[in-house]
């Protein structure tokens, strides 16, 4: 941000008084805080009002952090070793309770005086008929009395290590208070008068300081509405000025015509009518196309809605202006099945389709790079193996990137680097994004949505069961089977503890064999430690319907696409996260059957594991459960944004509750931008001046989707 003192705000952190070389590393190492610019921005996730004291007749076992003030009579230590305590004994006028150390007994001896009036501040908890406060927070009335801070106190989040350094939360206010005494820490406004004005904002100052030490929860309101606004909107602005200039700058391959092989196709090949959806989003992709700009497009929709339908026809878009096409799907699994469903649908189609994965043979790959420099090949399906170095193109002009959120940012970022002129770009998401993560991390891209499932589908009934009832299910999936049905059974892969994985799978395996012994009943197997070659005789096995049911691991998550069938049976449900039981929920009920996801869970699971497993049965509405996954997780854990590249770090907007903020906060970006593309109005310098300050030299993380 601009600053009028940059230096100073800039300077390293053990500079601040009261820090020091030891200080420092901890503040950098465990919380981040390097410069003095960190410090401040290092936001209190809590306030607690301090002006309320109770009285130790009050108490009770189900208060939160209370404070009390009186006197300590006695010290006592009870115990030897290292598990000895120390406790003491304290009074106010109506009765006595227990505060308990169980480490730093020498510093506490020395430090706290008996009989001197201390206000003591901690959780109340029932011990043996007294009430006890382990390691409770003490501080002299007078000096209360004389502390910069206000009735709300700011909490900080602080870990062990910084605790058992006497950096709690209080000694962190207490530099933040340092800071704030130093002469000359001026904060100069990063938001145009007209903005602060309109949107009647607090002032950077103020709400720097009133953040940390307000006065009233009307302040901590003001300052948390001015940060988070200025937050979101120099995201937003970024976006938009960036996807601006990419429009009027950037040329595109123009794909003019609609030719012999789409038409063909449309005509001959297609082996459904297209829903509505389809067809509005395909016309969006070809009008894209023909615009002579790059097109840079999100397709979002649910599991099934028939995203590569979409992603064929655009690529034939492409084959019949003689631009080749590739498809970078996340597994290899995949993106097999990517290449057989293509090279179906484009049978006596003049257009070559060929697969490179990781196990491509030497030979094969020889004969593809070939094939892709001379142009022979038009479509080209594979995994990240397509981004190596070695994989050069006549003319890509199209690339579709399904279930994105696989490949990070870096990947994303060399397959751009593939021609001079950039190539249209398609990224399909596996399940959809909430809305304020879409238009954050996709801000700058033109966002289509499926929003319609292909006819006839029934929506698949999920249902939650606990080991104890497992013969219920296996009696429910013999008669699946019986009807001709085949079952999926999916066991969870955490990838810390593989062994323990496999482990999980086998002794699955083996009483499932038990269950559903040969020669009446078939199992495939497929998890990540078969050869490719393995898993595809095992896919196939099943796909031809030889096997009834497929015991897997989560390979089989994304895209996999057998309608006959009609049953998830997912294990330990409880570990799966939301998007990835809704992504396994949508490999069933894609034929006309009634289709059912079993969730298998142990008895005992958390209560956030239960609300996931509720959100499941409650809805199949991928736009739901992506709500929900963000309301409950936050934007930092949700599956897949890590990998993705969320390249920003959200100092203190939420995207699971600030959906409004961002919103006023894109419309504030647009309408400036609207009037001033360039931001070279005099008035929007310190706009400019803050994006740079901001973003620097380095491109938006976006310019690489
Ligand atoms: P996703 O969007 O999850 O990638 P797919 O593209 O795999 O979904 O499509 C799911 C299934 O629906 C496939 O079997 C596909 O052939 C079929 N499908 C796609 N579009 C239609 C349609 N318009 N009518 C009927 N079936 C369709
Ligand atoms: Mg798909």
């Amino acid at each position: 941000m601009l600053f009028l003192m940059s230096e100073l705000l800039d300077s390293e952190i053990k500079f601040l008084p009261g820090v020091g070389p030891k200080r420092a590393e901890l503040l950098g190492e465990e919380a981040d805080i390097r410069t003095f610019r960190d410090l401040i921005y290092y936001f209190p996730y809590k306030y607690i009002d301090k002006t309320r004291f109770y009285k130790v007749s009050e108490l009770d076992t189900d208060m939160q952090y209370i404070q009390l003030r009186g006197k300590i009579r006695r010290f006592s230590t009870e115990g030897g070793g290292r598990g000895s305590r120390l406790t003491a004994d304290y009074y106010d006028d109506t009765g006595m309770v227990r505060l308990v150390w169980f480490k730093g007994h020498k510093w506490v001896l020395n430090a706290y005086k008996i009989e001197k009036e201390y206000i003591i501040y901690g959780k109340p908890t029932l011990f043996s008929g007294a009430f006890n406060i382990v390691h409770p927070e003490v501080e002299e009335v007078e000096k209360r009395e004389s502390r910069v801070a206000s009735a709300l106190e700011a909490q900080y989040s602080t870990t062990e290590k910084m605790k058992d350094h006497f950096l709690q939360s209080k000694a962190v206010a207490k530099l933040i208070a340092t800071a704030f005494t130093l002469p000359g820490l001026r904060f100069a406004e990063t938001l145009p008068d007209s903005i602060t004005r309109q949107m009647k904002l607090m002032s950077i100052q103020d709400a720097l300081l009133r953040i940390h030490f307000p006065d009233s929860n009307t302040d901590i309101e003001n300052a948390r509405f001015r940060l988070k606004f200025e937050e979101l909107f120099y995201i937003q602005l970024n976006l938009l000025r960036y996807k601006g200039s990419r429009t009027k700058n950037t040329r595109g391959f123009l794909f003019s015509v609609v030719g012999e092989r789409l038409n063909s196709f449309y005509a001959n090949n297609l082996p459904f009518a297209l829903t509505e959806a389809q067809k509005r989003v395909i016309r969006e992709i070809r009008s894209d196309l023909g615009s002579g700009h790059q097109m840079n497009r999100l397709l979002q929709g649910d599991v099934g809605s028939g995203k590569t339908m979409v992603a064929l026809m655009s690529m034939l878009i492409g084959a019949d202006n003689g631009f080749q096409s590739c498809i970078m799907a996340p597994t290899e699994v995949l993106a097999i099945q990517h290449y057989n469903s293509v090279s179906r649908f484009v049978e006596g189609i003049d257009a070559e389709v060929a697969l490179l994965t990781g196990s491509t043979k030497r030979r094969e790959r020889a004969r593809i790079e070939q094939g892709l420099l001379d142009g022979t090949i038009t479509i080209l399906i594979g995994t990240h193996a397509l981004i190596e170095e070695n994989v050069r193109y006549k003319n890509l002009g199209l690339v579709i990137i399904d279930e994105q959120h696989r490949f990070g940012v870096a990947q994303r970022a060399k397959l751009w680097q593939k021609s001079d002129c950039p190539p249209h770009v398609l990224v399909m998401t596996a399940t959809p994004i909430p809305r304020t993560l879409a238009m954050t991390l996709y801000g700058d891209l033109d966002v289509s949505v499926i929003d319609e499932m292909p006819p006839g589908r029934k929506p698949v009934k999920t249902m939650s069961f606990t080991d104890a009832e497992r013969e219920k299910v296996f009696g429910f999936m013999r008669r699946q089977i019986e009807d001709g049905r085949q079952i999926y059974v999916v066991y969870p892969l955490i990838r810390e503890s593989e062994s323990l994985d496999y482990k999980d799978l086998e002794d699955g395996l083996e009483s499932m064999a038990r269950a559903f012994p040969p020669p009446q009943y078939c199992i495939s197997v497929v998890h990540g430690r078969m050869t490719s070659k393995d898993k595809e005789i095992s896919m196939n096995l099943f796909r031809r319907g030889q096997a009834q049911i497929m015991v897997a691991t989560t390979v089989i998550e994304v895209g996999v696409d057998i309608p006959n069938a009609s049953v998830m049976v997912i294990e330990s449900a409880e570990r799966f996260g939301l998007s990835q039981l809704h992504q396994l929920r949508g490999r069933v009920g894609r034929g006309a059957d009634q289709s059912y996801c079993i969730l298998m869970t142990s008895h005992k699971r958390s209560a956030e594991a239960s609300e996931r497993i509720n959100t499941m049965i409650a809805t199949n509405d991928g736009f739901e459960i992506a709500e929900a996954d963000l309301r409950m997780r936050g934007p930092g854990d949700l599956e897949g944004t890590q990998q993705s590249g969320m390249a920003f770090d959200l100092k203190i907007a939420d995207l699971g509750r600030d959906g409004q903020i961002l919103n006023l906060a894109r419309s504030r970006a647009e309408e400036i931008l609207g009037d001033d593309p360039e931001l070279a109005r005099p008035v929007n310098q310190v706009l400019r001046a803050t994006l740079r300050k901001l973003f620097g030299k380095k491109c938006s993380w976006s310019e690489i989707s």
